[in-house]
């Protein structure tokens, strides 16, 4: 498959990024990894008329340690997050992503920045609570990830915004990860991140609803009690409540109801142990 033509432009800094997005309008992408938006392109459900390449501006591919978390620059790929086992959770969702190949090419940003419901980084990123830091014509903003995936492909980002790098304020938690896959290296057909810590229980999901999201429902039932082997079997059986999760070629919505079910037993049951 071969894209429709597009004109091309590197950006040497953000700020020429965010520039040349206001110059030529709705119509210009940026290009991280390209490893969502060029099979879209080949497929021909996106035909941007110039992609601004933005992988070669410097200083956004680093992890820092931060204010007792980290700073993660938008253009981290994959595979630096797969070898990062400081960054709890995040690093067996990253080396859980695609093949090797995929993961050497993609960046975290993109990832977060294109909000496909069936992508794992978002998914973590709602766990941990993260904070995505963005730059536009009108200078910086933050905004949280529970505001910031709203439909399906659609986020809180402007179409002049770049994303420039991510917070996370603690990955201090005990953490179970759980991506049901029909082939290895898939999509996951259902994703679970798990997080405890004393009373703190977070749960979010990959591709149970049209975008990444929070399992209100179990978090609900295990907040304030103590997270045993007792709750976590009765707050697992609500893990689908107030979801609605898309039937796709690979499960219907009531069998992508059951894996939720039973992946928030086992990922909940790993991070408590
Ligand atoms: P790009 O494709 O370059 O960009 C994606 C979108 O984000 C575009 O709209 C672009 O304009 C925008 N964008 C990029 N960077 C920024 C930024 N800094 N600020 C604002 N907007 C930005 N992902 C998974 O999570 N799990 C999988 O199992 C999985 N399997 C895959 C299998 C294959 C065969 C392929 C090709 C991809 C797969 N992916 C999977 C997707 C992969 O992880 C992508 O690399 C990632 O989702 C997007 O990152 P990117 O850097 O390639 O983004």
């Amino acid at each position: 498959m071969i894209t429709a033509p597009f004109e091309y432009r590197r950006a040497g800094s953000v700020d020429e990024a965010v520039s040349l997005l206001g110059e030529l309008g709705e119509d210009a992408k940026l290009i991280a990894g390209g490893h969502s938006l060029l099979p879209l392109m080949k497929l021909r459900l996106a035909a941007p008329s110039t992609l601004i390449d933005i992988g070669g501006i410097g200083g956004l591919d680093t992890i820092e340690a931060s204010g007792g978390g980290f700073r993660i620059g938008a253009l981290t790929r994959h595979v630096t997050l797969q070898n990062s086992p400081e960054l709890g959770v995040i690093q067996p969702v990253a080396e859980g992503i695609a093949d090797q190949q995929v993961r050497n090419r993609g960046t975290i940003g993109g990832s977060i920045a294109h909000g496909d419901p069936a992508s794992d980084l978002p998914t973590a990123m709602l766990a941990l609570e993260a904070t995505f830091n963005v730059t536009g014509p009108s200078g910086e903003r933050q905004i949280a990830a529970g505001e910031f995936f709203q439909d399906y492909l659609t986020t809180a980002l402007e179409p002049q915004e770049f994303l420039t790098s991510i917070d996370i304020p603690s990955v201090d938690f005990g953490w179970g990860y759980e991506k049901f896959t029909r082939r290895a290296e898939d999509w996951a057909m259902v994703g679970v991140v798990a997080l405890v810590k004393d009373s703190d229980v977070r749960v979010a999901f990959t591709n149970m609803g049209s975008t990444a999201l929070r399992a209100s429902a179990v978090e609900e039932a295990l907040s304030g009690g103590t997270v045993d082997a007792d709750s976590i079997a009765a707050a697992s059986e609500k893990a689908a409540d107030g979801t609605e999760p898309p039937g796709d070629l690979n499960a219907t919505p009531e069998y992508k109801a059951h894996l939720a079910r039973v992946l928030t037993k086992r990922a909940l049951t790993t991070a408590v142990s």
